[in-house]
């Protein structure tokens, strides 16, 4: 299995990466660097300015550009045999493409934040790492699957590591869109966009990798209209399409104010819930780990050396922002299933020949159809669009579903 096919639908961007790691492979047998980073420039002749130092991986959440970027970092070094017979790089077996895609290369580096940002010293560190020579001999990866995440402060720190990269050093960053990313960043990216993958593409690619039952797989690769991750954790995963389906629910619990309050108290918390189990399984082994780490005797109940506390405070906030994101993310996933209720409504008002995203709500979905009109369902979407904008401008959660609960009713 060569390392591709894990990145679905994505053809032409796969073709543009296979190329470059075949001039990085080139590169690294001549014992020479690429050039500098950036788009080739128009009439360049192919060669060595396939490979370049700094990558830009943009598409909506769920195309799979974190998979995408994992799997050029094991092309890059991937040390098949096959590959000096000619054959691409990116075997998929070998230990380079393998370490690589568990992630445990000692030359690459994967980031990912369950904060809301990175700061100006995690990425310092980050860059102090990129500085290495790589171990391996091949390249040294960097993975950055948050680049929008960067604070500006942090923003400007990687922009100096991107200008004047070591000669074997790679950097990948991940973000929705380009506009994520600094303008003075990104001109020094090649940008390679990824598109929402077809439907029929995902369902093959979970009954293929996750022997998942084909009708189970092609349900949840349309109830997610394509996202890749979602549509796994919706098949397997019995408390994803139990929230789900109460979700789907809501458009018909809303015809009085009691029921819009009342529906808005659940999906905040059904995120706190959400953010408590996390927390519940990660906090307190984190914690028991710093606190071993730091010296306490055992137990819970240890004493700390003096002078720790200020490193348990540093975890504790940490925590206390993972929560926060979780809880967060929970709610949008939520608001994004409630778009794709609308969305069906207005396919089935319009008379539109696509396939309903959630078709085993049909009855619903025809109720709420035959009882509005299209201007009144895409004020609703607009709505939910509106408490997600919200919600990003850190207005209190409860404050912002309960307008979109109302307004839905007000339709
Ligand atoms: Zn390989």
């Amino acid at each position: 299995m060569a390392v591709w096919d894990d990145v679905v639908g994505q053809e032409r961007v796969t073709q543009e990466l296979a190329a470059a790691a075949r001039d990085a492979d080139a590169l690294v047998s001549a014992g020479q660097a690429p050039d500098a980073a950036g788009e080739p420039e128009p009439g360049e002749p192919g060669g060595a300015s396939r490979m370049t130092h700094a990558w830009l991986f943009t598409g909506p959440p769920g195309s799979g550009r974190s998979t995408a970027a994992r799997a050029f970092a094991a092309a890059l070094q991937c040390i098949s045999p096959d590959r000096a017979l000619g054959g691409a790089p990116g075997c998929g077996f070998c230990d380079g493409c393998h370490t690589t895609l568990v992630g445990t290369h000692a030359d690459v580096e994967i980031v990912r934040t369950d904060l809301l940002s990175i700061g100006v010293k995690e990425t310092r560190d980050l860059v102090r790492r990129a500085s290495l020579s790589p171990a391996g001999g091949r390249w040294q990866v960097i993975v950055l699957e948050d680049a929008d995440r960067l604070t500006e402060g942090a923003g400007n720190v990687l922009l100096k590591a991107v200008e004047e990269p070591a000669p074997r050093t790679v950097w990948l960053l991940c973000a929705p869109s380009i506009e994520d990313v600094l303008p003075t960043i990104r001109s020094r990216c090649r940008h390679l966009s990824l598109r929402m993958p077809p439907v029929d593409a995902v369902a093959d690619v979970l009954v293929r990798r996750d022997s998942i039952d084909p009708a189970a797989a092609a349900t949840a690769a349309r109830a997610t209209q394509g996202h890749i991750g979602r549509a796994r954790r919706l098949a397997t995963d019995e408390r994803a399409r139990a929230r789900r389906a109460a979700v789907l629910k809501l458009p018909l619990r809303i015809d009085d104010i009691g029921g819009c309050l009342k529906a808005a108290q659940e999906l905040i918390d059904a995120a706190g819930e959400d953010a408590k189990q996390v927390a519940e399984e990660v906090d307190t082994k984190e914690t028991e780990e710093l606190r071993a780490a730091l010296g306490a005797a055992a137990g819970t109940g240890g004493r700390l050396p003096r002078g720790t506390a200020g490193v348990m405070k540093e975890l504790q906030d940490r925590q206390k922002r993972r929560a926060t994101r979780t809880q967060r993310d929970s709610l949008d996933l939520a608001l994004v299933d409630l778009t794709g209720f609308y969305r069906d409504v207005l396919t089935l008002q319009l008379g539109a020949p696509v396939p309903l995203a959630n078709d085993e709500v049909r009855d619903s979905l025809d109720r709420v159809a035959r009882a509005s009109t299209p201007v009144r369902t895409l004020r609703r979407i607009e709505a939910i669009i509106a408490c997600r904008e919200a919600l990003d401008r850190n207005v209190a959660p409860l404050l912002a579903v309960e307008a979109m609960t109302a307004a839905l009713r007000a339709g």
